[in-house]
Protein backbone atom coordinates (compact mmCIF):
# COMPACT_ATOMS: atom_id res chain seq x y z
CA UNK A 1 0.00 0.00 0.00
CA UNK A 2 0.88 3.57 -0.66
CA UNK A 3 2.05 5.77 1.95
CA UNK A 4 0.25 8.42 3.17
CA UNK A 5 0.90 11.60 2.01
CA UNK A 6 0.40 14.54 4.90
CA UNK A 7 2.02 18.50 3.53
CA UNK A 8 2.58 20.57 6.46
CA UNK A 9 2.08 24.30 6.33
CA UNK A 10 4.23 25.62 9.10
CA UNK A 11 6.59 28.46 8.83
CA UNK A 12 8.30 27.80 12.12
CA UNK A 13 11.05 25.48 11.58
CA UNK A 14 11.30 24.12 15.13
CA UNK A 15 7.84 22.42 14.76
CA UNK A 16 8.14 21.21 11.39
CA UNK A 17 10.83 19.41 12.27
CA UNK A 18 8.97 18.10 15.30
CA UNK A 19 5.96 17.19 12.62
CA UNK A 20 8.29 15.73 10.29
CA UNK A 21 9.70 14.00 12.57
CA UNK A 22 6.93 12.11 14.31
CA UNK A 23 4.21 11.55 11.14
CA UNK A 24 7.73 10.16 9.44
CA UNK A 25 7.97 7.56 12.26
CA UNK A 26 4.71 6.80 11.78
CA UNK A 27 5.01 6.07 8.42
CA UNK A 28 3.86 9.11 6.44
CA UNK A 29 5.21 10.23 3.72
CA UNK A 30 5.71 14.28 4.43
CA UNK A 31 6.40 17.51 2.33
CA UNK A 32 6.42 21.11 3.58
CA UNK A 33 5.23 24.45 2.51
CA UNK A 34 6.70 27.64 4.63
CA UNK A 35 4.07 30.29 3.11
CA UNK A 36 0.59 30.21 1.89
CA UNK A 37 1.56 30.97 -1.87
CA UNK A 38 3.49 27.66 -1.48
CA UNK A 39 0.84 25.50 0.37
CA UNK A 40 -1.86 26.39 -2.61
CA UNK A 41 1.18 25.02 -4.96
CA UNK A 42 1.93 21.90 -3.28
CA UNK A 43 -1.88 21.25 -2.30
CA UNK A 44 -2.56 21.23 -5.66
CA UNK A 45 0.75 19.85 -7.21
CA UNK A 46 0.94 16.82 -4.70
CA UNK A 47 -2.66 15.70 -4.10
CA UNK A 48 -1.85 15.17 -0.09
CA UNK A 49 -4.13 12.75 1.56
CA UNK A 50 -3.86 15.46 4.62
CA UNK A 51 -2.86 19.03 5.23
CA UNK A 52 -1.74 20.22 8.57
CA UNK A 53 -2.08 24.13 8.33
CA UNK A 54 -0.84 26.43 10.66
CA UNK A 55 -3.12 29.62 10.64
CA UNK A 56 -0.20 31.79 11.42
CA UNK A 57 1.52 32.16 7.85
CA UNK A 58 4.14 34.55 6.80
CA UNK A 59 2.51 35.79 3.72
CA UNK A 60 -1.35 35.18 3.72
CA UNK A 61 -3.78 34.82 6.54
CA UNK A 62 -4.47 30.61 6.83
CA UNK A 63 -7.97 30.53 7.09
CA UNK A 64 -7.79 32.28 3.31
CA UNK A 65 -5.61 29.45 2.50
CA UNK A 66 -8.08 27.07 3.42
CA UNK A 67 -11.05 27.81 2.21
CA UNK A 68 -8.95 28.39 -1.43
CA UNK A 69 -8.01 24.35 -0.86
CA UNK A 70 -11.49 23.56 -0.11
CA UNK A 71 -12.82 25.20 -2.84
CA UNK A 72 -10.93 22.69 -4.82
CA UNK A 73 -10.82 19.78 -2.97
CA UNK A 74 -11.86 17.85 -0.04
CA UNK A 75 -8.49 16.95 0.96
CA UNK A 76 -9.12 16.59 5.05
CA UNK A 77 -7.49 19.49 6.66
CA UNK A 78 -6.30 19.43 10.51
CA UNK A 79 -6.08 23.88 11.41
CA UNK A 80 -3.05 24.39 13.97
CA UNK A 81 -3.67 27.75 15.69
CA UNK A 82 -1.81 29.66 18.75
CA UNK A 83 -5.06 31.72 18.92
CA UNK A 84 -7.35 29.63 21.45
CA UNK A 85 -10.34 32.15 20.81
CA UNK A 86 -13.52 30.18 20.52
CA UNK A 87 -14.32 33.04 17.30
CA UNK A 88 -10.98 31.19 15.69
CA UNK A 89 -11.83 28.52 16.12
CA UNK A 90 -15.55 28.34 14.72
CA UNK A 91 -13.99 30.38 11.75
CA UNK A 92 -11.46 27.59 11.16
CA UNK A 93 -14.06 25.16 10.77
CA UNK A 94 -16.59 27.42 8.73
CA UNK A 95 -13.20 28.17 6.17
CA UNK A 96 -13.80 24.43 5.46
CA UNK A 97 -11.34 22.74 8.09
CA UNK A 98 -12.34 19.23 9.24
CA UNK A 99 -10.83 19.62 12.78
CA UNK A 100 -8.00 21.67 14.76
CA UNK A 101 -5.24 21.56 17.56
CA UNK A 102 -4.56 24.58 19.69
CA UNK A 103 -0.61 25.06 20.24
CA UNK A 104 1.36 23.81 22.26
CA UNK A 105 -0.42 20.04 21.37
CA UNK A 106 1.14 16.61 22.17
CA UNK A 107 2.42 14.95 19.29
CA UNK A 108 -0.04 11.85 20.36
CA UNK A 109 -2.99 14.16 19.84
CA UNK A 110 -2.09 15.19 17.30
CA UNK A 111 -1.08 11.86 15.34
CA UNK A 112 -5.03 10.81 16.68
CA UNK A 113 -6.31 13.25 15.37
CA UNK A 114 -4.23 12.82 11.48
CA UNK A 115 -5.62 9.02 12.05
CA UNK A 116 -9.31 9.15 12.53
CA UNK A 117 -9.10 12.66 9.86
CA UNK A 118 -7.82 9.67 7.14
CA UNK A 119 -10.25 7.46 8.36
CA UNK A 120 -13.32 9.07 7.73
CA UNK A 121 -11.97 10.39 4.36
CA UNK A 122 -11.44 6.68 3.22
CA UNK A 123 -14.70 5.60 4.42
CA UNK A 124 -16.31 8.56 2.41
CA UNK A 125 -14.58 8.55 -0.72
CA UNK A 126 -15.18 4.48 -0.58
CA UNK A 127 -19.09 5.13 -0.44
CA UNK A 128 -21.25 3.35 -2.93
CA UNK A 129 -24.50 4.94 -2.96
CA UNK A 130 -23.93 9.02 -3.02
CA UNK A 131 -26.73 11.24 -1.76
CA UNK A 132 -27.75 15.02 -1.88
CA UNK A 133 -31.09 16.55 -1.53
CA UNK A 134 -33.73 14.23 -3.35
CA UNK A 135 -31.08 12.62 -5.90
CA UNK A 136 -29.41 9.48 -5.18
CA UNK A 137 -26.49 8.37 -7.15
CA UNK A 138 -25.41 4.40 -6.93
CA UNK A 139 -21.74 4.88 -8.00
CA UNK A 140 -21.53 0.65 -8.86
CA UNK A 141 -24.51 0.64 -10.82
CA UNK A 142 -24.45 3.81 -12.22
CA UNK A 143 -27.72 4.36 -11.43
CA UNK A 144 -29.12 7.69 -10.76
CA UNK A 145 -32.88 8.93 -9.22
CA UNK A 146 -34.98 11.87 -8.20
CA UNK A 147 -36.63 10.91 -5.75
CA UNK A 148 -38.70 7.71 -7.02
CA UNK A 149 -38.02 8.88 -10.85
CA UNK A 150 -34.79 6.69 -12.49
CA UNK A 151 -32.75 9.42 -14.67
CA UNK A 152 -31.11 7.82 -17.64
CA UNK A 153 -27.31 9.41 -17.76
CA UNK A 154 -24.79 9.25 -20.60
CA UNK A 155 -21.24 8.19 -19.03
CA UNK A 156 -20.10 12.30 -19.23
CA UNK A 157 -22.79 13.78 -17.55
CA UNK A 158 -22.48 10.47 -14.68
CA UNK A 159 -18.99 11.50 -14.17
CA UNK A 160 -20.06 15.33 -14.42
CA UNK A 161 -23.14 14.57 -11.63
CA UNK A 162 -20.86 12.32 -9.48
CA UNK A 163 -18.28 15.29 -9.51
CA UNK A 164 -20.92 17.58 -7.81
CA UNK A 165 -22.12 15.18 -5.23
CA UNK A 166 -18.78 14.76 -4.07
CA UNK A 167 -18.18 18.09 -3.21
CA UNK A 168 -21.69 19.10 -2.74
CA UNK A 169 -22.03 23.03 -1.66
CA UNK A 170 -18.35 23.84 -3.16
CA UNK A 171 -17.68 26.34 -5.95
CA UNK A 172 -16.20 24.12 -8.75
CA UNK A 173 -14.43 26.21 -11.08
CA UNK A 174 -14.41 25.83 -14.83
CA UNK A 175 -11.09 24.67 -15.20
CA UNK A 176 -11.27 22.06 -12.21
CA UNK A 177 -14.58 20.18 -14.52
CA UNK A 178 -12.59 20.04 -17.58
CA UNK A 179 -9.46 18.48 -15.98
CA UNK A 180 -11.71 16.04 -13.84
CA UNK A 181 -13.63 15.23 -16.26
CA UNK A 182 -11.93 15.67 -19.52
CA UNK A 183 -8.69 15.24 -18.19
CA UNK A 184 -6.64 17.88 -19.56
CA UNK A 185 -7.11 21.49 -20.08
CA UNK A 186 -9.52 22.86 -22.57
CA UNK A 187 -9.43 26.03 -24.26
CA UNK A 188 -11.36 28.77 -22.20
CA UNK A 189 -12.98 29.85 -25.16
CA UNK A 190 -14.94 26.12 -25.30
CA UNK A 191 -18.28 26.02 -24.29
CA UNK A 192 -18.29 21.87 -23.76
CA UNK A 193 -19.07 22.55 -20.00
CA UNK A 194 -22.16 24.78 -20.39
CA UNK A 195 -23.95 22.29 -22.85
CA UNK A 196 -23.47 19.45 -20.42
CA UNK A 197 -24.42 21.13 -17.57
CA UNK A 198 -27.52 22.16 -19.66
CA UNK A 199 -28.08 18.43 -20.52
CA UNK A 200 -27.92 17.35 -17.08
CA UNK A 201 -30.25 20.26 -15.20
CA UNK A 202 -32.60 18.92 -18.41
CA UNK A 203 -32.51 15.40 -16.72
CA UNK A 204 -32.67 16.46 -13.50
CA UNK A 205 -35.45 18.94 -13.92
CA UNK A 206 -37.52 17.07 -16.29
CA UNK A 207 -40.37 16.50 -14.05
CA UNK A 208 -40.34 20.54 -12.66
CA UNK A 209 -38.01 19.72 -9.64
CA UNK A 210 -36.14 22.61 -8.28
CA UNK A 211 -32.25 23.64 -9.85
CA UNK A 212 -29.69 22.08 -7.91
CA UNK A 213 -26.72 22.91 -9.98
CA UNK A 214 -26.12 26.95 -10.15
CA UNK A 215 -24.14 28.53 -12.17
CA UNK A 216 -21.57 30.85 -9.94
CA UNK A 217 -21.21 34.07 -12.48
CA UNK A 218 -17.34 34.15 -14.06
CA UNK A 219 -16.27 30.79 -11.83
CA UNK A 220 -18.03 27.53 -12.28
CA UNK A 221 -20.89 25.90 -10.91
CA UNK A 222 -21.88 24.26 -7.41
CA UNK A 223 -24.48 21.95 -6.46
CA UNK A 224 -27.03 23.92 -3.72
CA UNK A 225 -30.16 23.16 -2.30
CA1 LIG B 1 3.28 29.97 11.99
Amino acid sequence: MAKEHILIVEDEVKIVSFLRRGLSYEGYEVSVAYTGQEALFKARQESPDLIILDLMLPDMDGLEVCRTIRSKSDVPILILTAKDAVSDRVAGLDSGADDYLVKPFALDELLARVRALLRRHKRLMGQKVLKFADIKMNISTREVWRGDRYIELTPKEFDLLELFMRHPNQVLTRDLIYEEIWGYDFSSESNLIEVYIRYLRAKLEAKGESRVIHTVRGIGYTLRE
